[in-house]
Formats: C-alpha cells, sequence, structure tokens
C-alpha cells in the first residue's frame, strides 16, 4: 500500500466513523413510557440505547440521524422488572414429587434442567432476579451461582441473579431437608455446611460460608414455614442473639439479608435486628408493620406463593395444608395494613413454588388488595433496585443506566395484567425477544420424569 492510499484510507475511516457510531444507536419508540420514577406514563415514549446504556430518554427525544428506530406502537416501555424471591433453580409446584426427585436427581441434571425456567422468566420481563435458597439434598454444589455466572458470560439465556447459595436457618427448621425424613436416614445431623446452624458463632460461619462460596445475598427462615414438615408455621426460629449474629455478619461483608419470616414475633426480631427485607410477612401485626416503616425495612409479599397453593390445595400433605391456609387467610388484611402504613414494598413472588415465567400474576395480586397499579409496577423496578443495592445501574429508565427495557401492550395502569403479555424484552443493551416467546423444548428429560411422578402422586 502507497502511503497516498494510506492517508485516503485513514480519512476516510475518519469520514465513517460518526455514521457506524450512529448505527450503533437503537431508538426504541412506543405509544407510552413509564420510567420507574414518575407518577404518571409519558405519552410518545423513546428510549435511546447506547452499547449496554440508555444515553437519553423521555417524551420528546429527538432521534439522532442514522438510528436504528425500533417503533414498537401500542405498547408502554418500563425498566425490565425484578423479582426479588424467586428459586429459579427450584421447582415446588409438584411438591411431593419434587420432594422425591430432589433425592433422586443430580445436581448437574437438576442444573441442566433449569436452563428453560431461566429462558421463561428473562422472556417474561424479568431481566433480574433474586434467587434466595438454592439448596439440594446433601449437596454443596450450588447451581445458583453457577447458573448465575452462566447467565452472566452469555452460556444461558436468562435474568442476571443475585444468590443466596443454600440460605440458613435452625435445626428443624423451614430450611432443614432432613426435617420430616426418619432421623438418621441422611447420616450426620445437617450443619453450617448445608446452611444449619444453632448458637451465634454457627450462625455468623454459615454466613462466612455461604459467601465464601459465592452469595450475593443472605437468607434466612428465622420463623417456620408452609412447605416443611414439621415445623408451625409462624414460630420464631432463631433467637434474637442468632439474628443480631446473622445481620451483623451480612452486613460487615456488605451483603444484604432477606429473612423468610410469616410470624409476628419473628419478624419484630429480625426488624430490630436490622434485616433488609421481611419475605411473606403473613401474620405481621400492625405494630410490627409500624417497625419496618421506621425502620425502612422492605415487605417482599409473594403473595402468589399461597394463591398457586390454594389453587392446588389437596396435593399437598394435610399439615401443609392447614399451614397453607392460615398464611393465606392472614396475609390480605397483612398486605392492606402494610400499604395503609406506608411500609415500602419490594416485588417478590416465591416463583418455583409455582411455575417460572408466570411472575407477572403477582402484580394483579397486590392491585387486587389495593395497591394502585404504578406502585406495583415501582415494586417491581425502582425498589426492588433498592432492595438489591443496585440503584445506580437499575430500576428506571434514566441516562447512564444499564439498558435493560422491556414493553408491554397497551396501558398497565388501565390493565395491570398487561404485565403478563410482555412482547418485548432488552437486557444490557440486547435484544432478549421482539415478538412472541421463545416455544418451551418438547421435552427436557428432567421434565419428563417430573412428569411421570406427578402421574403417580
Ligand atoms: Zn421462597
Amino acid at each position: 500500500m502507497n502511503f497516498t492510499r494510506l492517508v485516503l484510507l485513514i480519512a476516510f475511516s475518519c469520514l465513517i466513523r460518526p455514521v457506524l457510531a450512529a448505527d450503533q444507536i437503537i431508538a426504541l419508540k412506543a405509544a407510552r413510557l413509564f420510567d420507574g420514577k414518575s407518577k404518571a406514563l409519558t405519552q410518545n415514549g423513546v428510549v435511546l440505547v447506547e452499547g449496554d446504556k440508555i444515553s437519553d430518554v423521555g417524551g420528546s427525544v429527538a432521534i439522532p440521524p442514522g438510528a436504528q428506530v425500533i417503533d414498537l406502537g401500542d405498547v408502554t416501555l418500563s425498566p425490565g422488572f425484578m423479582d426479588a424471591h424467586t428459586h429459579l433453580t427450584g421447582d415446588y409446584s409438584n411438591y411431593q414429587a419434587t420432594r422425591l426427585r430432589e433425592l433422586q436427581v443430580s445436581t448437574s441434571a437438576k442444573a441442566y434442567s433449569v436452563i428453560p425456567a431461566a429462558r421463561r422468566t428473562v422472556e417474561a420481563g424479568f431481566t433480574t432476579v433474586r434467587d434466595v435458597g438454592a439448596r439440594t439434598y446433601r449437596s454443596h454444589d450450588y447451581i445458583d451461582v453457577s447458573l448465575r455466572d452462566a447467565i452472566a458470560k452469555g452460556i444461558v439465556v436468562g435474568p442476571r441473579m443475585f444468590v443466596a447459595t443454600c440460605g440458613i436457618g435452625a435445626t428443624g427448621g423451614h430450611f432443614d431437608d432432613s426435617a420430616g425424613f426418619r432421623d438418621g436416614l441422611f447420616g450426620s445431623e445437617p450443619d453450617y455446611t448445608d446452611g444449619i446452624a444453632d448458637g451465634p458463632d454457627a450462625v455468623r460461619k454459615a454466613v462466612r460460608f455461604d459467601v465464601k462460596n459465592g452469595a450475593d445475598v443472605i437468607k434466612a427462615a428465622v420463623s417456620g414455614g408452609v412447605l416443611s414438615l414439621t415445623d408451625e408455621v409462624d414460630v420464631p426460629q432463631f433467637t434474637p442473639a442468632e439474628m443480631a449474629a446473622l445481620v451483623d455478619e451480612a452486613h460487615r461483608l456488605r451483603k444484604k439479608v432477606a429473612v423468610h419470616c410469616h410470624g409476628d414475633q419473628a419478624g419484630r426480631e429480625a426488624i430490630e435486628a436490622g434485616a433488609d427485607s421481611i419475605e411473606h410477612g403473613s401474620f405481621l401485626k400492625p405494630e410490627t408493620l409500624t417497625l419496618m416503616k421506621n425502620k425502612g425495612t422492605f415487605l417482599t409479599p409473594t403473595l402468589m406463593a399461597a394463591e398457586y397453593i390454594k389453587g392446588k390445595l389437596d396435593s399437598y400433605p394435610p399439615a401443609l395444608q392447614a399451614k397453607a391456609m392460615a398464611a393465606f387467610n392472614t396475609r390480605s388484611d397483612m398486605f392492606r395494613n402494610a400499604l395503609k402504613i406506608g411500609v415500602k414494598i419490594s416485588f417478590g413472588t416465591d416463583a418455583a413454588v409455582f411455575p417460572h415465567g408466570e411472575n407477572a400474576k403477582e402484580f394483579k395480586l397486590m392491585t387486587d388488595l389495593g395497591m394502585s397499579p404504578i406502585d406495583a409496577l415501582k415494586s417491581a423496578t425502582v425498589n426492588d433496585a433498592e432492595l438489591l443495592g443496585v440503584s445506580q445501574k437499575l430500576g428506571t429508565l434514566e441516562k447512564g443506566k444499564l439498558a435493560d427495557v422491556i414493553a408491554m401492550p397497551g396501558d398497565p395502569t388501565q390493565d395491570i395484567t398487561a404485565t403478563e403479555r410482555v412482547s418485548f424484552v432488552m437486557k444490557e443493551g440486547k435484544i432478549v425477544r421482539n415478538g412472541p416467546a421463545t416455544p418451551p423444548p418438547a421435552k427436557t428429560a428432567a421434565r419428563d420424569a417430573l412428569e411421570e411422578m406427578e402421574a403417580d402422586f
């Protein structure tokens, strides 16, 4: 190449560079836009995306010449939804079958079986989820950690994940997988390596062990639960000293603390200890909710969980049926009280108790109990971003934030079930879906095995 040609080539590439840069801008256009902060929707919404970030957003944004325009029409753009309470690596939608399957399946087979659930979840508009407890009986292979990393590397299609590894609980408590089985069946009693800890020092060790193995958030079962066979649903399962150790150690390591808690006493003690969120909260009394409001503790109501269980109550063991109904009967009043008192509400569903990908059904349950549609949308965007500690990067459509943008048909403030019909999903500037969802795989081996067992029960 002679000198003149080289000069011409450099000059030419300088000339075309601005055109190439403009080509990289994507302009998303829609009839409406929910930015995550405002009290009302913006008409004629535009989001400009450059690389993985939002470069501009609003109702009267000029589209740069050469931008790739994606006109989505009569839809509402929104920040990607978040679900602060899933078990993306689990499937408890058939309790008895799952309980048996957990004893049979290898962790690697289980890991492969959840790949379609990850895709379904992100294609439903949930670009960020927490997996708050991903235990497999007596396995120390943390598939929530490996799924989180596989998604982050682009190996698996799914939401950005924040994970808890196995979660921490007391002997005989909601997280003790050996409870309900014959004593000694699994050999030694579970210990901190299985997330079972008694006493403040052991709880601290369990927190450190979870973080060592990749936990982003510390999850603990501080009261009884519905889907555990031997405990009462509302009893406290950690002492105040154990809870103080749990929260102190987690916060020292800069991890948030999410506590599974139905009971009022356990809730009060966890809030006083400084837990960041109460998950479920079925039996919380107004005084306890007022304490939450004053301390800034989030409530993650997971209304979908009780709703789904109630719909197929007969398929659960009698002891669980009674616990599910007790929790269901109080949670609606609790939620209404929380709204009245002004507790911060984060969006969480307990997906895994019901099939993954149906997370958005939680919105209608929230608005049916009196939450405004805008506040319900905020719970799944700006509020969850605050709870997860990612407000700097996510949760609103704002210049400089990561381009997690979804679209749903029509106006969700008029019909909240529009959230269940998301048609466009972008995560970090990459389009995950524009149009129909990916059909589920014809049959996965794990799903086959589960269906066989379902037929037996
Ligand atoms: Zn849960």
